[in-house]
């Protein structure tokens, strides 16, 4: 209550009122979500971000690969424009909740508008041909609900993880629109681009069901996309135990120019190892601006550091963009 009275101090009688009902339909809301202990993220950024910052070899050539890492809050979403012309989204990032945050079955949830939706007008983003959903947390799926609503998509990517009851929901309304899915394991290639290889290294493609962070972290897919001899890994979420044992299976072939930094930076993800046998160049972290979670951590930002990789973080830099251009392209 202190919190309502210092908020309402400055206002006339009757704004106080209509406020404060706002307010306690705020905290009823508030409260609901507790009760159902879903985690929504930190209160989005700003959705229409300035064009993005080009960290990469310059956009000289329209045939090359261009890798953006979106600022959308605290979450995560990357996109990918492949050199052939098709289209790639990793994760969504978060959206608010408009209504009801566990409405009755058969009823969907309602979210407004995600950070992401800015991204897909500015790049007139009409159609996606692959959409990988890395593991089922808010912070990842929630702005793919606007993806598919308004966004034809050709092929969706997702683990057999289950979660919560709105991420089937989701994926119920991802099937009933007619979108192929497929769960890659550990080991495929997935056939984006005939020049591009992406190579799956980490994924939960057997059934499963966690409420356990932790575990669902670790079931994030995982991606290496190379390109004319570039690579930039794709870590989702995943955490040390995870990365060591990507480190002792496949060693040097983690090795990779540009790495999307895993789990927003936290202390449990980018271990030394891992890094040491990534090698990147090139690190980006997606965070929201003073996040509840206190990411990126100093020990995750001292490890990339150490490492010799130039960080950008989406809550200080924006959204980021990477190119690598084709061969013979001028630049
Ligand atoms: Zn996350």
């Amino acid at each position: 209550m202190l919190f309502f009275s210092l908020a309402l101090a400055g206002l006339p009688a009757r704004a106080k009122s209509e406020s404060l009902e706002t307010l306690s339909s705020r905290a009823a809301f508030a409260a609901a979500i507790r009760a159902n202990s879903i985690s929504l993220p930190a209160a989005p950024q700003p959705s229409f971000a300035p064009a993005p910052a080009k960290t990469g070899a310059g956009r000289a050539d329209k045939n090359g690969l261009h890798a953006y890492f979106i600022d959308v809050g605290q979450g995560d979403a990357e996109y990918l424009e492949l050199p052939n012309g098709k289209t790639a989204l990793i994760d969504g990032g978060p959206a608010e909740v408009t209504g009801d945050p566990h409405p009755p079955d058969g009823q969907e949830i309602v979210y407004g508008n995600p950070p992401l939706a800015g991204f897909i007008a500015q790049h007139n983003i009409r159609s996606i041909d692959y959409v990988v959903l890395t593991h089922p947390h808010f912070d990842h799926y929630a702005g793919l609900d606007y993806v598919f609503t308004h966004v034809q998509v050709g092929t969706f990517y997702d683990t057999r993880e289950r979660n919560d009851i709105n991420i089937e929901k989701l994926r119920a309304k991802i099937a009933n629109l007619g979108v192929n899915t497929v769960y890659p394991a550990e080991g495929d290639s997935l056939n984006w681009a005939p020049e591009v290889a992406v190579r799956v290294f980490n994924s939960c493609s057997a059934e499963g069901s966690s409420s356990d962070g932790q575990v669902l972290n670790n079931c994030s897919i995982a991606l290496k996309v190379t390109y004319q001899n570039t690579s930039i890994f794709y870590s989702g979420d995943i955490q040390s135990d995870v990365e060591s044992r990507l480190v002792s299976k496949y060693g040097a072939q983690l090795q990779s120019d540009v790495l999307k930094v895993g789990h927003h930076g936290s202390r449990t993800s980018s271990s030394a190892a891992f890094l040491k046998a990534v090698k990147p160049k090139t690190a980006y972290i997606e965070v929201g601006k003073d996040n509840s979670y206190g990411h990126p951590t100093q020990a995750a930002l001292s490890r990339l550091k150490a490492a010799g990789a130039k960080v950008y973080r989406t809550d200080r830099d924006g959204t980021q963009e990477y190119d690598i251009a084709a061969a013979g392209a001028t630049r």
